[in-house]
């Protein structure tokens, strides 16, 4: 393992989603040098994304990896140190804390702020597996230009749902919405644009039984099922969008950190500190209800300012 033999870090930040990159700012403004360890989608969400039109003062709206950049951009002029590596293992046991990461590098520090994020959740089917790139995608901004022309299921009704959907209708002749019951969990605004979409038609109360096609051919169609009746029908498409949520990154700290039901991590209200002393959780990864690039933004400022209350309360020990 290469050993990184600096004195150990005040402030280690695990993730570079709006929420790290925000803690990475405060840090840096309160003289920390934060080191920010990126993780294997540096940006997290947002660079996944088109145009964010609910992030404040972006009277215009603002593509997400563009908000990202400014955002790191603007944490590196105060000093933050960021590097393209995922940490792998974490040791709690003492303090300063150790991290070793994919690079095989070690790194030890005074606090942690973790602010892994969420990946998109998937149905569970073997076919769904199987066709995943084939025509099966859990990204409508990374795939979409691929069906030009083509016939599109998108399936969820949140607002991701409706996202992808719309976008989807730039390049697709159809897009149906599949959802499992017969009103949309999404925000009215979004529902409005859907429902107002010419190219967007809805698919209630059913729920995604298989995904039909080959490697060979890409998606033919799915299996659909009546929710209440269990009856099943063939929908001929060509490609299938997953978008039915996300589930909170924190695998990593299986047994070590406390965590809901679900997995995300819980914090003490109304800081960021989660059940281990200088260790902070912000953003997605401790967020279950609002999880928004804006208040991820907020929950980082709050760990910034918590791991440097932290620090100040420890300097003796
Ligand atoms: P979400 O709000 O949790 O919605 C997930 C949707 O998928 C729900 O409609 C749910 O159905 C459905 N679903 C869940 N598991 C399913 C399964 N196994 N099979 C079929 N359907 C399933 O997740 P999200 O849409 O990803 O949004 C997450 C958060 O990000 C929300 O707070 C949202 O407001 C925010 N967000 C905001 C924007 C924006 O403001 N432009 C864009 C994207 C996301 P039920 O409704 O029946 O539970």
């Amino acid at each position: 393992m290469n050993e990184n033999n600096d004195t150990p870090r005040k402030v280690l930040i695990l993730g570079s989603g709006p929420a790290g990159l925000t803690a990475a700012l405060y840090a840096a403004r309160a003289d920390l040098s934060p080191l920010i360890l990126e993780g294997s989608q540096p940006g997290g969400q947002l660079t996944i994304t088109t145009d964010v039109e609910n992030y404040p003062g972006f009277t215009d709206g603002i593509m997400g990896p563009e908000l990202i950049d400014k955002m790191r951009l603007q944490a590196q002029r105060f000093g933050a140190e960021v590097r393209f590596e995922t940490v792998v293992e974490v040791d709690f046991s003492s303090r300063p804390f150790k991290v070793r990461t994919d690079r095989d590098v070690a790194y030890a520090s005074e606090t942690l702020i973790i602010s892994t994020g969420a990946t998109a959740k998937q149905i569970g089917l073997e076919s769904e597996q199987h066709l995943m790139g084939y025509g099966v995608s859990a990204c409508a901004t990374c795939d979409g230009f691929f069906f030009r022309d083509k016939e599109l299921v998108v399936v969820g009704g949140g607002d991701t749902a409706i996202e992808e959907a719309l976008f989807l209708t730039k390049f697709a002749t159809k897009v149906t919405i599949v959802h499992r019951r017969d009103e949309l969990r999404a925000s009215k605004i979004m529902q409005e644009r859907a429902f107002a979409n010419d190219k967007i038609e809805f698919a209630w109360n059913s729920e995604v039984r298989e995904v039909l096609g080959t490697r060979e051919s890409g998606v033919e169609g799915v299996i659909l099922s009546d929710v209440a009746s269990g009856e099943e029908r063939t929908f001929p498409c060509n490609g299938f969008f997953v978008a039915i949520g996300h589930r909170p990154n924190t695998e990593l700290f299986d047994g070590k950190l406390e965590t809901d039901d679900v997995g995300y991590l819980r914090v003490k209200h109304p800081s960021t500190k989660t059940n281990i002393e200088g260790v902070f959780a912000a953003g997605d990864v401790m967020d279950p209800v609002y999880r928004q690039a804006v208040t991820a933004a907020g929950t980082g400022c709050q760990a910034a300012i918590d791991a440097e209350r932290w620090l100040e309360a420890h300097q003796e020990e």
